[in-house]
């Protein structure tokens, strides 16, 4: 058998691939060293055999709390990715997998290539939107921007400040469907009130690094939102400029989080000027989204931060406190929700999807009130 992951996003070491009942392997860190989670890799030479593929160091990676419960991704067309017996046992990550094709694909969650990103952003321009290049990353590739709508409210959508959080751009491709869907009338009516400035992409050199957390120079982006720069984090620079100029009223931060099982708002509420009104405004918006997509919840998240001790270096803090708006995080599971758990999938492409276009519901709750 044979073992790479010398392609878009791969990220495995093979240790020892000899022997397919205990395949030995690794996850290479991200830039900079303090990250590791991401895996993507191919396995050929494998049709009928009880594969065993062993992530030896699990346990040094950057949560290794989230390997419990957890269960890896497996494709053979890489179109579907259906979920794998996985174990977590004695620091290792073990994956029981016996392929009925002579290759097989696995990965932390369904992977989403930057040929997919740029399909996505061609065919959102051939539905109306504007699309522009904010300037380059460290690896120069492009900080892709699309703007949507003529309204008068400015609304930020961003998506993979974390890479390996594919799930964030998934999402993407659901709320930017229905957002350009001519013949839905509430994303009409929103284009009139609202223009949609959404950044699918916030971390390509991640992305194609098969990073889990950081940048090409090691910077966590979400971390970088105080005082951006050029050399560290041009990917947050060009994006905080632009909004300095548009002004925002609403800026949604789409993530994904590898330890809760469930779909989430993490808000600013610790930041200095957070007040009564728009923490109401807030909760309006998660019970409308909750109503919508019961994927989405207000039970289970993080917990909330003490007034006056945000994060002010977080995006959701940051543009929270500077344009004195509506500031979120929204968080998808890596493992699935457990409220409603697909035991085939997990959390999927699709749910992803499903739940972005129903965001847009959300936002149509609180226009008028930001
Ligand atoms: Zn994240």
């Amino acid at each position: 058998m044979h073992v790479s992951s010398n392609f878009d996003a791969g990220n495995i070491e093979v240790l020892d691939a000899s022997d397919p009942t205990n395949v030995r392997l690794a996850i290479r860190n991200d830039a900079g060293d303090e990250h590791k989670q991401w895996f993507f890799f191919r396995a050929v030479g494998v049709r009928d055999i009880d594969c065993v593929f062993r992530i030896e160091n699990a346990k040094d990676c950057s949560y290794p709390k989230a390997w419990d419960g957890y269960r890896a991704v497996a494709s053979y067309d890489r179109e579907e990715w259906f979920r794998v017996p996985t174990a977590y046992v004695d620091g290792q990550l073990v994956i029981r997998h016996t392929p009925l094709t002579d290759s097989v694909w696995l990965a932390y969650f369904a992977p989403y290539s930057r040929e997919r990103h740029h399909d996505l952003i061609a065919s959102c321009q051939a539905a109306g939107a504007t699309h522009e290049v904010l300037g380059q990353t460290l690896d120069g590739d492009d900080m892709d921007l699309l703007t949507i709508g003529d309204g008068p409210a400015p609304i930020w959508v961003i998506a993979r400040q974390h890479p390996g959080e594919t799930m964030a751009e998934w999402w993407m491709e659901g709320f930017l469907g229905r957002l350009l869907d001519p013949d839905d009338a509430l994303a009409k009516k929103m284009l009139a009130k609202a223009t949609f400035h959404v950044v699918p992409n916030m971390n390509p050199d991640g992305s194609r690094r098969g990073h889990l957390r950081v940048n090409a120079c090691g910077a966590n982006l979400n971390r970088e939102w105080e005082t951006p720069t050029m050399e560290r984090s041009p990917e947050v620079k060009l994006v905080r400029d632009r909004m300095d100029a548009t002004g925002v009223k609403l800026c949604l931060d789409v993530h994904g989080d590898e330890e809760l099982p469930y779909n989430f708002i993490a808000g600013p509420e610790g930041t200095p000027s957070w007040t009564d009104a728009r923490e109401a405004v807030r909760q309006r918006f998660a019970e409308v989204y909750e109503t919508v997509n019961p994927d989405f919840q207000r039970v289970h998240g993080y917990g909330r931060d003490e007034p006056g001790k945000a994060n002010m270096t977080m995006c959701t803090s940051q543009t929270a406190e500077r344009y004195g708006c509506l500031g979120m995080t929204l968080e998808m599971p890596f493992k699935d929700n457990a409220d409603a758990p697909d035991e085939i999938f997990g959390w999927s492409p699709e749910r992803c999807r499903m739940l972005g276009g129903a965001a847009l519901n959300a936002m149509a709750a609180v226009i008028d009130a930001l």
